[in-house]
């Protein structure tokens, strides 16, 4: 689909998927003006999300060809519209993944706009304006200023970047939990999967004083658990000894994993009244039986991503705690195997792209 909106004049160079393939190659691409109610920001780092995978390869059936995928950016002001005062040149800031709501309804005005019912994504979503939304494997973006954060001046900006989608994917369900309160530690939590979401809702947990169980399928993730993240316990799925040994032991799980799996086992670890939040998205429905639910009085739920306020506070309960993503630095020219590795799971535990060659900079 080409891009026909009038006023996108700025010429920005950025990689893109053409087809199914979901081969990067370099793309260069028009951006609207900097209207009154944007900001302009120089992108200099992009981290790399499952979900870009998912689109890039047209997955869900939803791609809009050619897409320039990305929403874990980080970037510094360049421009600032008449009407925006909370952000100005200079300033650091990231954009995660959204890009537009519809401002109106119950869930824009009550600051819960990630669950507005016409939200538009960063990238492959429709902006206000018509246009196809390009994300942040780009040189530049304009973004409305309701849709940036600032990025506190302690974090750095590479391995900030992916907080802006893991991070307060994770976030929001402990933060509802009351998990995320100072001083207020003693909980015992649980996450199941040690990725991209995982390791951050172990060093969230342990931030805050809970005591933290990974729960994976992959023995060879315990040490890295324990002795790298300071995970507390470590609970091998595959083995129903170990799950039975910690059964009713937990008070609330965070379940990350994207791949199918049941979650009778998993629900069997939480207390009585414990609660599972599903972050992950497996594309397949989830086996759910209802035994462990009805005689644990327990409770599953989803969360997605998290609202602008939300995500702010993510960020200065980062920057106070000093908590950022254990990063792979990759540049452009590496987007396609970084995207092949991400696929198989091998990195610790986020690809960031350098996009403005600036890895040296300390940015
Ligand atoms: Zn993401
Ligand atoms: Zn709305």
């Amino acid at each position: 689909m080409t891009q026909t909106t009038p006023n996108h004049t700025q010429t920005v160079s950025g990689w893109a998927a053409h087809d199914s393939s979901g081969k990067i190659t370099p793309y260069i691409f028009k951006r609207r003006e900097n209207g009154i109610n944007d900001v302009t920001i120089k992108i200099l780092y992009c981290g790399m999300c499952h979900t870009d995978i998912h689109h890039v390869r047209n997955d869900w059936g939803i791609t809009m060809y050619p897409v320039v995928p990305g929403h874990e950016i980080t970037g510094i002001i360049t421009k600032v519209g008449n009407n925006v005062t909370n952000f100005k040149i200079g300033d650091k800031v990231g954009v995660g993944c959204l890009a537009a709501s519809c401002l109106e309804c119950e869930f824009c005005q009550s600051s819960q706009e990630n669950y507005c019912d016409q939200i538009q994504l960063t990238y492959n979503g429709i902006f206000w304006d018509g246009s196809i939304t390009y994300g942040g494997y780009s040189k530049m973006i304009v973004t409305d200023h309701r849709y940036v954060v600032h990025v506190p001046e302690s974090l750095p900006m590479n391995a900030a970047a992916p907080l802006l989608c893991a991070g307060v994917t994770v976030y929001t369900p402990m933060n509802d939990g009351g998990l995320l309160v100072e001083g207020g530690g003693g909980k015992r939590i649980g996450v199941v999967g040690l990725g991209g979401l995982g390791h951050v809702a172990v060093k969230f947990g342990k931030a805050f004083g809970h005591h933290v169980s990974v729960i994976s399928t992959s023995p060879s993730k315990e040490n890295e658990a324990k002795n790298r993240l300071g995970a507390d316990d470590f609970i091998l799925s595959t083995e129903p000894n170990q799950m039975l040994a910690k059964k009713r032991s937990l008070d609330f799980i965070l379940d990350t994993v994207s791949a199918k799996h049941s979650l009778g086992p998993i629900l069997e670890l939480l207390k009585v009244n414990g609660t599972l939040v599903l972050v992950g998205a497996p594309d397949k429905p989830l086996d759910l039986p209802s035994f462990p639910l009805i005689f644990g009085k327990r409770v599953v739920k989803g969360s997605m991503t998290g609202s602008m306020k939300e995500t702010q506070e993510m960020m200065n309960m980062c920057g106070k705690h000093n908590i950022t993503c254990d990063i792979e630095m990759v540049n452009p020219d590496q987007i396609n195997e970084a995207l092949q590795r991400l696929a198989n799971n091998d990195v610790k535990y986020r690809f960031v792209i350098d996009i403005a060659g600036s890895k040296a900079s300390n940015l």
